[in-house]
Order: structure tokens, then C-alpha cells, then sequence
């Protein structure tokens, strides 16, 4: 159905409004103390090289295959003794991963810029006087991690986790959707699971010009996700150099215009919706993560305007309140929690992406 004039004007005030909220409410959900306590922890996991997350990531497959923890994909990784010192303690029965710990050497040397002259100290010995010190990587040993849900012990700090949405979907929506990612040269893949999809909802790959949705969701998760998707395609093109943002602000971008295209059509995402934003916001850069959200503003409209224009799907007029509550969600609890604190899980996980996701 083809919108009048004042039907668009209306509706670009309405998502003018909606993306305000939206940038409200992210503003109110980081700044709370739950949430700054939860990045602080967070920051305590350092990252791993690539070659141990592929390990751990290969080694927790089997134990969960082996049905010793109960979800496909490891979230919060450290030693025995780190999450003793976390309060936290390994449950028996429960192997390590095995991971490669590098082993640093001292080295000193009165000339630094001389390479050969740099000599290794010994265990406890000293540098002469005037001898610079430095450490160096001179190999690796073996060391052993486990996965959060292999340990029990004092709850973990948590961030709201985005939640997925429950329900059916607006009739016709998902079609919509799908002609109008189809149109942009894509394939519409829907996959069983996430474990297709490196433990995503949603995947749309560039250069395979797909996009995935995974099959085991509720209808209107399912369809949001869609909607995301189709942003990504819409405004993240790799090849366009205009767009190449951090991965951080396509996710915001994208997710906003989800929550958009679902207000249009008196669905509620933001269970999912500021929690994921949020999240994503942070890591984003170092403005705040209301600022990034509202820097977005202006691309995530016309994105979701262009989107909706194409649509003929029964659409909620101007007057009608749109989504977006005031609440922000509640935190779920010790398992759910530590999975908010990687955040690409309800998304993409990051260590295997080479592709836009
Ligand atoms: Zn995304």
C-alpha cells in the first residue's frame, strides 16, 4: 500500500521518536552500577590467541557432546586459579581444555639496540648496574582452562541478556523481508541451528550472498532477526568503503532498524533489543554508548523507512504508540548471565569472523 505524504511525514516522526527512546534507554540501562561491574569483570578475561580459541573451542564441542555442559559454545575461559580467585571453583569430573601458555624469558643486555647482545637472566639473577631488562616469548607450555559452566561457586556480576522474542510473527512480514533481501541478490538460507551459523541467531555472508536464519526459534524471533539481516545487507556491504564502521556500530545500526521494522508492526523487541544495542554500543569506541546510538540515527531511519516503504504488510499508522517500553529488562540468572558477557553469542561469535556477519 503505497503512503501518502502526511502517512510518511508521520511515520518518520514516529521513528524519529522511537529511535530517541531507544537512545534513552540505552543511556539508562549503561549507566547503571550492574552494568559497569559487569563490563569490570569482563575485562578480567583476557583475549586468547587464535590458535588456543580454536582449541578451546574444539575441546568443549567434545565435552558437550559428551554431555558435560550443557551449552554448544564456551563463553567465560580461565584457569583453576583464576576462578578460585573469581570465588568460583572447577566441579569434578571436569577436564580441563588444554591450551598453549607462553613461557617469557628476561633478557639483558647494556645495548639495547646492539640485538646480539642481549643475554637471559637467570631465574633470580639480576642485571648488572646500567643493563636494560626486557621479556621475551622463548616458547610454550601446555595449561589447562575451563568454561564457566564447568565451575560452580558465587554468581557472576550480569548485564541484562538480550532475550529472545516469543510468538508469531506479523503476517506477512517474514515474505516481505525475504523479496527484499532476494532483491538485493541474496539467498534466504534457513538453517536447523545455530551451531550452522557459529553459534549466531542470524548470518548474512557477503561473498556467499546468503543469508541464514536459523530454523529453532519462535516465528517472531525468527522474522526480527530477518529484518536485521536485511539491514546488514542494506548498509554494511564490505566492498562500499563509505560503510566500513566498526563491527561494534554495524550491529547497533543494524539491530535498530530491527527493532524499528518490528514497532511498525506492534512488535516489542527491545526484551532483545537494548540489551544488544547496549552491548554493542560499548565496545563500539570510546564516545559513550548513548552517543553512538544517536549517531546512528540518521542512517538507521532511512534504512528502516526504505525498508517499510517496500513492504505492503498491514503497518501500525501515526498515533499509535510504537513499541519500546519504558522497563529495561531484568538479568537472567548465573548461566544465562555469563553468556551476555560475549556478546556476539546472541549474534556471531567473533574469533571466526572473516565474513560480515
Ligand atoms: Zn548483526
Amino acid at each position: 500500500m503505497a503512503a501518502t505524504s502526511e502517512q510518511r511525514a508521520a511515520r518518520e516522526a514516529k521513528l524519529d521518536e522511537l529511535h530517541e527512546k531507544l537512545t534513552s534507554a540505552v543511556e539508562q540501562l549503561v549507566s547503571g552500577d550492574d552494568w559497569r561491574e559487569a563490563l569490570a569483570f569482563s575485562a578480567r578475561f583476557r583475549s586468547r590467541s587464535f590458535n588456543n580459541t580454536m582449541l578451546i573451542w574444539v575441546q568443549h564441542q567434545v565435552a558437550f557432546d559428551a554431555g558435560r555442559v550443557p551449552e554448544p559454545f564456551p563463553t567465560l575461559v580461565a584457569g583453576y586459579r583464576q576462578w578460585q580467585g573469581l570465588g568460583r571453583q572447577v566441579m569434578k569430573g571436569q577436564p580441563g581444555y588444554m591450551i598453549f601458555a607462553p613461557v617469557t624469558g628476561r633478557f639483558a643486555t647494556a645495548t639495547p639496540s646492539d640485538s646480539g647482545s642481549w643475554r637471559r637472566l637467570g631465574p633470580r639473577e639480576k642485571p648488572k648496574p646500567g643493563e636494560v631488562v626486557r621479556s621475551r616469548m622463548v616458547g610454550a607450555r601446555p595449561a589447562y582452562v575451563w568454561d564457566v559452566s564447568q565451575t560452580d561457586g558465587e554468581p557472576l556480576p550480569a548485564t541484562p541478556t538480550p532475550v529472545l522474542l516469543e510468538g508469531e510473527a506479523p503476517a506477512g512480514l517474514w515474505d516481505g523481508l525475504a523479496a527484499q533481501i532476494r532483491a538485493a541478490g541474496f539467498e534466504v538460507v534457513s538453517v536447523a541451528d545455530e551451531m550452522a551459523i557459529m553459534g549466531a541467531n542470524g548470518m548474512t555472508d557477503y561473498e556467499a550472498r546468503t543469508v541464514s536464519v536459523r530454523e529453532n526459534m519462535p516465528p517472531a524471533a525468527r522474522v526480527k532477526t530477518l529484518a536485521h539481516e536485511l539491514a546488514h545487507v542494506m548498509m554494511h556491504d564490505p566492498d562500499d568503503v563509505e560503510v566500513r564502521q566498526h563491527r561494534g556500530i554495524r550491529e547497533v545500526e543494524a539491530e535498530s532498524v530491527a527493532l524499528m521494522i518490528g514497532a511498525a508492526h506492534g512488535m516489542t523487541t527491545d526484551g532483545y533489543t537494548i540489551p544488544y544495542v547496549s552491548t554493542w554500543a560499548t565496545r563500539a569506541d570510546d564516545k559513550e554508548p548513548a552517543q553512538i546510538v544517536q549517531a546512528t540515527g540518521e542512517r538507521v531511519r532511512k534504512t528502516a523507512l526504505a525498508i517499510l516503504d517496500q513492504l505492503d504488510t498491514p503497518q501500525l499508522s501515526d498515533g499509535t504508540p510504537l513499541g519500546l517500553e519504558r522497563d529495561t529488562p531484568t538479568a537472567k540468572p548465573t548461566r544465562a548471565a555469563a553468556r551476555q558477557l560475549e556478546p556476539d553469542r546472541p549474534h556471531a561469535v567473533p574469533v571466526l569472523a572473516g565474513r560480515g556477519l
